[in-house]
């Protein structure tokens, strides 16, 4: 299996990537968020739990996240790989996958990161906010505080995954094709 995290701060170009690699790949994509917001929308009980920390800008709990995580990966057991989007996002949750796949005799191949810079991204994110009907795009504090929730606890991933020589940063600014490029020039050594 290849199991790839991709990784990189709000607004940058996770979940348009993913859509277009999954299919070159063929592995299953996972965006956290997108479950959640999926959830919100059918005010499930995880919905009307995640909305009050999403609406905020802040993290939802890990130890919801983490579960709501296995589930979506047991559901697709014949899956030839998974891009992980938006998770992981703490230190503990890294952890919890690791050991989640290792119980079933797998691994997280890379972490691929897209690099951009923040004051690039805050201004991609109001410009999402304007079509998205995102309401976490749409207020600048809450943007904000989304990067300070990306750099005080999830940035440190970086070193993590560094530290198994799993780490690939790309350049995440260009053309959406030009990035799909760089990216799987990483996707293919993994
Ligand atoms: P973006 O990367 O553009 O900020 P996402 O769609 O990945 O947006 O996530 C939106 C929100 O969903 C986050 O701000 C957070 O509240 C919640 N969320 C998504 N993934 C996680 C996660 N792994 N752990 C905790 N909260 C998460």
């Amino acid at each position: 299996m290849k199991n790839i995290v991709l990784f990189g701060p709000p607004g940058a170009g996770k979940g348009t990537q993913a859509t277009l690699l999954k299919e070159k790949y063929q592995l299953v994509h996972i965006s956290t968020g997108d479950v959640f917001r999926y959830n919100i929308k059918n005010e499930t009980d995880l919905g009307l739990l995640a909305k009050k920390y999403m609406d905020e800008g802040d993290l939802v709990p890990d130890e919801v996240t983490i579960n709501m995580l296995k589930a979506e990966v047991n559901k697709n057991a014949d899956a030839n790989g998974f891009i992980f989007d938006g998770f992981p996002r703490t230190e503990s949750q890294a952890k919890a996958l690791d050991i989640f796949l290792t119980e079933k005799g797998e691994q997280i191949n890379g972490m691929v990161a897209l690099e951009v810079s923040e004051d690039l991204l805050v201004a991609r994110l109001l410009e999402r906010g304007k079509t998205s009907g995102r309401t976490d795009d749409t207020d600048e504090n809450k943007i904000r505080n989304r990067f300070n929730e990306y750099n005080t606890k999830t940035a440190i991933l970086k070193d993590y995954y560094q530290a198994h020589g799993n780490y690939f940063g790309v350049n995440g600014v260009g053309s959406i094709d030009d990035i799909t490029n760089r990216l799987a020039e990483v996707f293919d050594t993994l």
